[in-house]
């Protein structure tokens, strides 16, 4: 057995196998393959096999996409056929909202290039008669995907890896992880056989690997403690039962009807598919527990649990309502196995936070549908530096080490399972384990009326609605049309386009990034000039490849002392890649010291027209009527005031395009500012703020949105800021962005959409029947009273005045591309003196 190799991937399952197939594919020699037990002995050896395509994220169709084009390329190249039934997949609707819903859907599969077909239940009995239709409105039709065996496919990527040079080694455990500062001893240690379980032996050996790749599955939280990390990865019990002959099926198929597809009952939270001339019923159930919270006993091995069937009576009901023909079907078997979850029910993809060379593959819950695509993007990640489409969505560091425990990740875990059904609307909140990290401010929000969205752990206020509301009040408000809380929202817009609004951003990254080394280290780290002290920058951090790892706001407080702002969604996943970067650099230009000050400063975001006027009366100066002009405080620049008691760190900038300031302050003294700017704020009728009509305010000003816009899939040039890249100077990923040259162009639009809806951001863009691009973000203008989105389109498109469409509820409705920043173009109001 090998004791040094290039990588070595942790896990012989679905994931893990296709992984080290995929470092080998992409030319890496010495790629070994680890595992405790037999492959495909955790959670692939009894998953269901069901190959979705569907699905709400732009990246994860793409890897499900990756997954079913290449097991259909595996016979062909290993021998082996993997039993891949491309039977289709029927996503069935009984309500008008899921039909909004698989529209959503269709927009994300448009644009990733996936076919689909509408069917009316009169086409469906016509092709599946013994399908109940009779309470449907329709269904998505998707004919490329369909069922494949998972032991199969595993042991056809198994025979890929090992033509391509993979070792495999069974029955050895991965159980110490030591850096060395350039390779990983990995300590292993002999699995052997012991009264029907698998225990550790006394024999061991160090492996040393350069890479390392943990794709443990229900070992996921043994995998963390061996790290020193935390990993949300626990799973949840899944049941599927599969029946006896149904003699009706059996009927049909002998007279030359075609095999059904995979029927997904979404109402009835449950999936079907034939097996044998019976019946599979798969259910996402609720009160399913999570399981293995603090690792997976010896005695458990390819083990199942005892089928609940009083736990899917519900579904089991609905299935003979949707198949009445089964109903005399008796049980021939039934899975009860540990299926594992994450907290918002994506993978864990990526490099393992604080560590070199570790990268993660745990979470998976539709690991079978996921793991072709995950093996071919991780590899690309790993041997190129970075993958073709933007992974930041599934990276592990989007739950941070610094507040998230084993006890939110199983609890939230069970949501995520028994929420898989449900209607997903994307202004989707979940309650779970909420409130967890609020602000001090929180309370007051709250008795404002305030209706909260989570933001890594945080509650930060997405509009205010009703102050009696009913605490279902939010949920009952979604739609995947207009909500009924869309008109708080757009008063809460013209608040601050006419008056004056507060926003609550504490959320925010904040990172101080000083020393010595400080000035040359941020000068190569981000594309923009560095600020002169006292005033501030929009800047871009990259990738190797000359993407947008991370956007910033630089407040520059000294020659050498700089405070960065960025994204609240990613505070490990940006204070990671600093911490990195800054300690790779740190023997060329000097000591540089990084601070995640996330927690310890709350900010308010004032912004209005009247939003100086709020200001000075609680501001103390010598001069108040002056501290605030644009002579003493100019638009782009930080100062310290002093509002009332508070010491504020003021910082004159408004992600809403209007006059405006953000207002760090020490987060012990929120609740005092909050109370200072609400009375002052009274007689200039200041409204409260939430995150979604500052949404809709920043597109009105083009202002891209990392996450949307800004990732690892586009460079700046191609989100179109040049004035934020500076081309005389040098630094990291600035050759890489100008080789990529310009592949797409963000653009805004202004949209003529249906009466009642706006687009979310997933939506594809047609020039007359051509599709030229995808919309990034969507949502309403106050300003234009109207439909409002930014998206990419062909290069060549990026012109204002150019008329496109937009693909909404399947339909085509007219947009225009506008020029930059339609709303105030020249930043009149932003600059505004007084
Ligand atoms: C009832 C049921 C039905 C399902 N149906 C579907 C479906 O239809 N479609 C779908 O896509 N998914 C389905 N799933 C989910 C699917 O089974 C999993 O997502 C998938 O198998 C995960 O693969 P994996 O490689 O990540 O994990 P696993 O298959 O669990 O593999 C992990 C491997 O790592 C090994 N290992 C762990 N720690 C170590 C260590 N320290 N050293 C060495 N080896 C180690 C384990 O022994 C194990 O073999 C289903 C799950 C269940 C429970």
């Amino acid at each position: 057995m090998k004791t040094q190799v290039k990588a070595l991937v942790v896990g012989g399952g679905a994931v893990g196998t296709s992984i080290a197939y995929h470092l080998a594919k992409a030319g890496w020699e010495d790629v070994m393959l680890l595992e405790r037990d037999e492959l495909t002995s955790g959670s692939t050896w009894h998953a269901a096999g069901l190959l979705p395509l569907f699905n709400m994220s732009f990246a994860t169709t793409h890897i499900h996409k990756y997954s079913v084009d290449f097991y259909k390329s595996l016979e062909a190249e290993t021998g082996l056929n993997a039993g891949f039934a491309v039977v289709g997949n029927l996503r069935m609707a009984q309500t008008d909202a899921r039909m909004d819903e698989y529209m959503l859907y269709a927009s994300t599969a448009e644009t990733c290039e996936v076919p689909y077909q509408w069917l009316t239940p009169d086409e469906i009995k016509q092709r599946w008669p013994l399908i109940n239709t009779e309470d449907l409105k329709g269904a998505l039709y998707h004919h490329t995907d369909g069922y494949i065996n998972p032991a199969d496919v595993t042991q056809a990527m198994a025979k890929g890896a090992r033509q391509r040079g993979v070792a495999i080694e069974r029955k050895w455990q991965a159980d110490a992880f030591h850096w060395t500062g350039e390779a990983w001893e990995v300590t292993c240690t002999k699995m052997v056989e012991k009264g029907g379980n698998l225990v550790p032996s006394d024999e061991q050996i160090v492996i040393t690997a350069e890479q390392v790749v943990t794709a443990s599955g229900n070992h996921a939280q043994s995998t963390a403690r061996k790290l020193g990390i935390k990993i949300p990865a626990i799973p949840v019990e899944h049941q599927f039962i599969v029946m006896d002959k149904d003699p009706a099926l059996v009927e049909y198929r002998q007279q030359g009807g075609k095999e059904h597809p995979v029927i997904r009952d979404a109402d009835a939270q449950s999936y079907v598919r034939e097996e044998r001339g019976g019946w599979i019923l798969g259910v996402y159930e609720k009160n399913a527990p999570a399981v293995f919270e603090h690792g997976v006993p010896d005695s458990f091995r390819a083990d199942l649990f005892p089928l609940d069937l009083e736990r899917i009576e519900e579904q089991y009901m609905a299935m003979i309502h949707r198949i009445p023909s089964c109903e005399e079907s008796g049980l021939k078997d039934d899975f009860n196995g540990p299926i594992c979850y994450t907290p918002d029910g994506n993978p864990l993809v990526g490099p393992a936070p604080g560590m070199r060379n570790m990268w993660l593959a745990e979470g998976f819950s539709f690991g079978i549908t996921a793991a072709g695509g995950t093996g071919y993007y991780l590899a690309q990640m790993m041997v190129d530096g970075e993958a073709e489409i933007d992974m930041a969505s599934l990276d592990p560091k989007r739950y941070s080490q610094s507040w998230m425990t084993t006890e939110f990740a199983a609890r939230k875990n069970e949501e995520c399972y028994d929420h898989d059904y449900i209607l997903h609307h994307p202004d989707e909140e979940r309650p779970a384990c909420r409130p967890l990290r609020t602000a001090p401010a929180y309370d007051r929000q709250k008795a404002r009326g305030a209706q909260f969205g989570f933001v890594n752990g945080w509650e930060r206020p997405n509009y205010y609605g009703p102050l009696d509301a009913p605490e279902t009040f939010d949920h009952d408000a979604r739609s995947f049309r207009r909500g009924d809380w869309w008109q708080y929202a757009v008063e809460e817009a013209k608040a601050i386009r006419e008056g004056v609004g507060l926003i609550d951003a504490t959320a925010f990254t904040k990172h101080v990034v000083k020393g010595p080394g400080a000035t040359r280290f941020l000068d190569w780290f981000t594309c923009n000039k560095l600020p002169k002290v006292g005033r501030i920058n929009l800047t871009y951090a990259l990738t190797a490849h000359g993407t947008t790892r991370t956007e910033y706001t630089i407040v520059r407080n000294g020659e050498d002392s700089y405070y960065l702002v960025s994204a609240g969604a990613w505070t490990e996943y940006d204070a990671d890649f600093l911490r990195k970067a800054a300690a790779d650099k740190m023997g060329e230009f000097g000591y540089i010291e990084i601070q995640d000050v996330t927690t310890q400063w709350g900010v308010f975001a004032i912004a209005g027209p009247k939003s100086r006027d709020v200001l000075r009366e609680v501001v103390k100066d010598a001069d108040p009527d002056t501290v605030l002009s644009n002579k003493r405080f100019p638009w782009l620049s930080a100062r310290k005031i002093e509002l009332g008691m508070c010491p504020v760190n003021a910082i004159r900038v408004a992600y809403t395009g209007e006059l405006g300031w953000e207002l760090h302050h020490p987060i012990e003294m929120q609740n005092y500012l909050f109370d200072l700017l609400e009375t002052a704020g009274a007689k200039h009728g200041m409204k409260l703020v939430g995150a979604r009509a500052q949404n809709w305010l920043r597109q009105e000003k083009s202002y891209r949105a990392f996450g949307n816009e800004l990732g690892r899939d586009a460079t700046p040039l191609e989100a179109d800021l040049p004035r934020f890249v500076d081309m005389d100077k040098d630094y990291h990923g600035k050759q890489a962005m100008l080789d990529t040259g310009v592949r797409a162009k963000c653009v805004t639009l202004l949209i003529d959409g249906p009466e009642d809806a706006d687009p979310w951001g997933r939506e594809a863009l047609y020039d007359g029947d051509t599709k030229v691009g995808r919309l990034t973000s969507g949502g309403y203008s106050v300003a234009f009273g109207k439909s409002i989105g930014m998206g990419y389109v062909r290069p060549d498109l990026a012109v204002p005045g150019t008329r496109l469409k937009v693909k909404m509820f399947d339909r085509l409705w007219e947009a225009e591309i506008a020029q930059d920043s339609p709303y105030d173009p020249t930043n009149a109001a932003i600059r505004k003196d007084g």
